[in-house]
């Protein structure tokens, strides 16, 4: 292990960033220091969380970091991994390194501002700078607000803002990748994973593999021009199935909306309802488990712990909510149609509380994001900013004739679905439909 009283070295923590390429913080740290060593930090905090030991989450992360110090090592450095909560791993990286000065690219989750905090408080104690980089996202939260400087709460107005203030310079590549001559190099010790800090096994974290197969960030220009037309539709692979490479930055924002733009304004807008939540949750942090509109908090959930559980394996006897919850149980991913459609059945059919569902998601999406399920959960109860009114209630059956049409997608998940063993609807459509805008009413009548 390098001393502390080693050659200065500048810290670049790597975080919802799992690149090396067009990586603003790493940029920075590479074009300011001479010798730049990055770290991963196994947050305690986070994986002691979760539910399940074998989360696709955790495999993601670990594979893509595998690539990622597969790809130090040959530049003659290796990535540091560091396994406690985040200040534990910075008390151990100043003892570790001579560091002069710590970089990042800004995470703006209300945990992970809380966190990032707290590091820059011990940091400071200790005389350490912090550089933090807008990566994540095209614009930040203070970046695009209504002309008073207020958040926008409604997406139409955000969007057109968002593209008014686009111009190329937004879209600029950050080369972290030309400038890699400044890593710092690794001792050979450190060649010898995982002995000298390098990347433990999944199995040394407490966690299993899960059969995910790492695919690389790809979206070809004949997805995007067939993307308004097809994506709608579960059973046609339509989408691009970024959204896990959004979140841990195995892909870059800027080059995907550059790719987009000119080819579908229809994802484009889709990448600015990410940023529009991630701006929504960091103004209003509040809304991680309160309503948007706090009337809706007075709605009567009735909050049934059995049909809760129909509803997760996909039980309910509405063969698309089915397919959809087991797509999801088996693969972590379900499709966006599908996603608004079970998480409308949950809260407006079985008065279920969002929260719940919100929950759930959270535990079994690859792609989980707290800003985007919480924002779209919000959107489909009803209580959220620029959400569904509250009115519009999906009919699933309906929902499963007009976009899975020849039921290819729903029978690819429920087999039995037709047959004597599939159940029959657990609520009746038109009655739940009822009891659902009555509790609304009497929950909105009496705020
Ligand atoms: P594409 O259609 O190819 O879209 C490209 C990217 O745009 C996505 O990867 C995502 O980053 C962004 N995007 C698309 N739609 C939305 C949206 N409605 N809100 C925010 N960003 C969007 N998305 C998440 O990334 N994480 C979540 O935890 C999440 N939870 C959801 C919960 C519910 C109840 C609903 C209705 C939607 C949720 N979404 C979430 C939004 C959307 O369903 C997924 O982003 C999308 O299905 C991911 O598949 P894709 O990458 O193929 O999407």
């Amino acid at each position: 292990m390098t001393a502390a009283g080693g050659a200065p070295t500048a810290i670049f923590w790597l975080r919802r960033d799992l690149r090396l390429h067009d990586n603003a913080g790493l940029w920075h740290a590479l074009n300011e220091h001479a010798r730049v060593q990055p770290v991963f930090i196994f947050d305690t905090d986070i994986l002691g969380a979760l539910r399940s030991r074998a989360d696709r989450r955790v495999d993601f992360i670990h594979q893509a970091l595998r690539q990622l110090d597969a790809a130090l090592r040959r530049h003659g450095s290796a990535l540091r991994v560091y396994v406690g909560t985040a200040e534990e791993a910075f008390g151990r990286i100043l003892q570790d390194f001579a560091v002069s000065a710590v970089y990042a690219n800004e995470d703006y989750e209300p945990v992970a501002v809380a966190r990032d905090a707290r590091v820059q408080r011990l940091l400071a104690a200790r005389g350490v700078a912090w550089h933090g980089s807008k990566d994540q996202v095209v614009f930040a939260q203070r970046e695009v607000v209504k002309d008073d400087g207020q958040p926008y709460t409604v997406f139409t107005p955000y969007s057109r803002k968002w593209k008014s203030r686009l111009d190329a310079s937004h879209l600029q590549p950050w080369p972290s990748e030309q400038h890699l001559a400044n890593l710092a190099p690794a001792d050979p010790a450190d060649f010898a994973a995982p002995a000298g800090g390098g990347l433990p096994e999944l199995a040394a974290l407490g966690f299993e593999p899960t059969g995910l197969v790492y695919a690389p960030p790809s979206v070809p220009a004949k997805l995007l021009r067939a993307y308004q037309a097809e994506r709608d539709f579960p059973a046609a692979a339509g989408t691009s199935q970024l959204g896990v490479h959004l979140r841990f930055g195995t892909g870059s924002i800027r080059a995907l909306v550059q790719t987009a733009r000119g080819l579908s304004e229809t994802f484009l807008n889709e990448l600015i309802w990410r940023e529009f939540f991630q701006m929504l949750l960091w103004h209003y942090p509040q809304t991680v488990d309160k309503a948007f509109k706090p009337a809706y908090d007075a709605i009567a959930w009735r909050n049934d712990v059995s049909e809760f559980e129909r509803w997760k394996v996909g039980t309910t006897g509405y063969p698309l909510v089915d397919a959809g919850m087991r797509e999801l149980n088996a693969t972590g991913f379900m499709h966006n149609r599908v996603r608004m459609v079970v998480a409308s059945f949950l809260c407006k059919h079985l008065l279920i509380d969002w929260r719940w569902g919100e929950a759930y998601f959270a535990a079994q999406l690859l792609d989980y994001d707290q800003s985007a399920n919480v924002g779209n959960w919000q959107w489909a109860a009803g209580c959220g900013a620029d959400a569904a009114p509250y009115f519009r209630v999906f009919n699933p059956e309906l929902q499963a004739g007009k976009f899975d049409r020849d039921g290819r997608y729903i029978r690819h998940w429920v087999p039995e679905w037709g047959s004597s063993a599939y159940p029959s609807p657990m609520v009746e459509h038109a009655a739940a439909r009822q009891r659902c805008l009555d509790a609304y009413r009497k929950a909105l009548e009496s705020a």
